[in-house]
Parts: C-alpha cells; structure tokens; sequence
C-alpha cells in the first residue's frame, strides 16, 4: 500500500501515521517526491482501513496495490487446492458433476432422480431443503424432513449430497450433509460465512446476483480466516440489463478467478440461464473455459416440479448431456 501525502505534510503528523502503520506490524518507508510525499506499507495490510487515512488532511491519495484477499489468493498459495468430498476430489483435474432437483419433494422424487444421475454418471447430488424464494407463498422446501430423504438418497445411491444452507440456527441439521452450498441471496451473509468457517466440512459458495469477483473472493475468505479451507467457487449468473436470460452467466469469471485464486470453481448453468435448452451449450463452454466441475438442476417430471421446473433437464437430455461432457472434458485434457 502506497500513501501519498501532501509535499508539505505536517511532520509530527508523518511521525504519528508511521507509529500508527509500525505498530499493525509493517515497515515504513518514506519517500521524498517532487509534488509529493510517499509511504510505503510493506507486509501484511489487511488491516489497515485505507479509507480513514485517506481522510487526513496530510494525505492526497491512498493506492492498494495488493488484494484485500489473502487466504483465497494465488499469489500467497500458488498450488491448487483440493477439495476433497468422500474421496471425489474437486480441483485435481477431474471434471466434477453435481446434479439433482431443485428442492426434495419427496422420497420417491429424490430416489429417482439420485438413481438416475448416477447412472449417467453425476458425482454429487443435490436437492434444496431450505429453499431461498421470492415469494413467501411459494413451496419453502421440506427443511429437516428434505436432509434426512437426501440422506436416504445417498444411502441407495451412494452419491454424497449437497443443499443449501439458509441459517446457521439449522446448521446442527447438516451434520450428515457432504457439502454445504451458501446460495447466491446469502453470499454477504458474514455471520452464516462464520459460522460454517468454524467447520471443516466442504462448503459450495456460489456467487452473489449482483457482486463482483472481488465481493465473491472476499466472502470466501470469511470462510478460511475462520479456519476451514475447503471452499468451492460457484458462478450462477449475474444480473444484468438483459432479460432473455434468468441470469447472464459470466464464464469470464471462471478464468480470472482462477488466476486470482487457488480454489476449485463450478459452473451452475441452470440457474445462470433459466433455460433447459440453454444448459448444455453453456455446460460444454463453460469445459472450455477451465472450470472444475458444474451443478445442474435435473427432475423426473419438470413440469410438476415444485421449484424452478422451468429450467430442470428431463434425466434422459442430463444423460445426453453428460456424454458431450465426458468426451469434452477429456479433450480439453488432451491439450
Ligand atoms: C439453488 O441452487 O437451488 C439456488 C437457489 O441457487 P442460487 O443461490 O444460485 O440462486
Ligand atoms: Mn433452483
């Protein structure tokens, strides 16, 4: 961090900004310009709040040339991490799916669906128990009754389950629940990003409607400066001004984020486009892009779904799919 201060700074104003910075444990180094005066902040910054200094009148300017990240960055921790679910293995190169129905309706559903997304080859299972909707009329999901069918699931099946946390009062009902997924209305929920960073336990942190990567990386490092490394990135979707989409899905993001940080990010297309037809071609691009795995919203019966059927693939067009996406995600192996 650079502070630029006025060329005529009052000096015992200088000398008490200095001890302020020496004692957050950086070093200080101060620079006679032409027009200006320049201290230097060499160590860790994330500390210092850039917008009070900035609000001396000695001072001009303050530049942060570091991120205000450091557990998620790259820069920090170079290699991959990986996240590791019941011995899949996120991150490491494998392409991962998640699939499942928006919300568990019931056994039945949930059974069948688990059935037949493993069978075409899915890793994970999802299904929402806590459901985020707009409306305070709309099915809420089966909460405690919704964990212990998924758990019924994954005992048929043997696939682990991931849903969506939506209050940390309900976080002791997610003790059998392979990965926590903190849904895109809740990734600035800083006291839930705590709470779940106390555990160890996988945590899919999807990206907020409207936030930029910076937000979304900050949010993840709520959950490792608590202390729980196993963090994956989730891009669904932003909003923008078009419409013809649920969402505009940013797959820019997937390459920036992975050069900005060290942890495995999904691709949600379901949600991103709120289109069946459009889940594949951005499934297949979102391979291209250098994503570790997606989650895709798939139900027996769509048009009596419960929550979002508009955008669930029947399981035979998910098993079509995942053909294109084993021989896709091969290929780009191969380069
Ligand atoms: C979901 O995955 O069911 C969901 C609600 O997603 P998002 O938080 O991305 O809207
Ligand atoms: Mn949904």
């Amino acid at each position: 961090m650079i502070i630029v201060m006025r060329k005529d700074a009052d000096p015992t104003q200088v000398k008490r900004l200095q001890q302020d910075m020496e004692a957050l444990g950086l070093q200080v180094h101060i620079s006679q310009g032409e027009n200006n005066m320049l201290m230097g902040l060499v160590g860790d910054t994330s500390a210092v709040d850039a917008g009070k200094i900035a609000t001396l009148d000695i001072v001009n300017d303050v530049k942060c040339i570091q991120e205000p990240y450091r557990k998620v960055s790259r820069k920090i921790h170079p290699e991959n991490t990986v996240v590791d679910v019941n011995g899949i293995k996120i991150g490491a190169g494998e392409f991962t799916v998640i699939a499942g129905p928006c919300s568990v309706e019931n056994e039945a559903q949930i059974c069948e669906v688990a059935q037949s997304v493993k069978d075409s080859g899915a890793d994970l299972l999802r299904g929402g128990a806590f459901k985020p909707r707009t409306s305070p009329y709309a099915f809420q999901g089966l909460e405690g009754e919704g964990i212990r069918l998924l758990c019924e699931a994954k005992k048929k099946t043997g696939l682990p389950i991931i849903t969506e946390i939506m209050s940390s009062e309900d976080i002791d009902l997610f003790s059998d629940v392979d990965v926590i997924q903190i849904g895109a209305r809740n990734m600035q929920n800083f006291p839930l990003l705590k709470k779940v960073g106390r555990l160890q336990k996988p945590i899919l942190l999807k990206r907020g409607l409207a936030n930029t990567i910076e937000e979304w990386l900050m949010s993840a490092e709520y959950i490792l400066a608590e202390g729980n490394p196993n963090v994956i990135l989730c891009e669904r979707g932003i909003r923008t001004f078009e419409t013809k989409m649920r969402n505009t899905l940013d797959l820019s993001a997937i390459p920036m984020v992975k050069k900005l940080t060290h942890l495995p990010v999904m691709v949600d297309p379901s949600h991103a486009t709120g289109i069946p037809w459009m889940v594949e071609p951005m499934a297949l691009a979102a391979i291209a892009a250098g994503a570790d795995g997606l989650m895709v919203e798939v139900h027996n019966d769509p048009s009596k779904a419960l929550c979002d059927g508009a955008q669930s693939l029947r399981p035979e067009e998910f098993a079509d799919m995942m053909k294109k996406i084993k021989k896709t995600a091969a290929f780009f192996k191969t380069l």
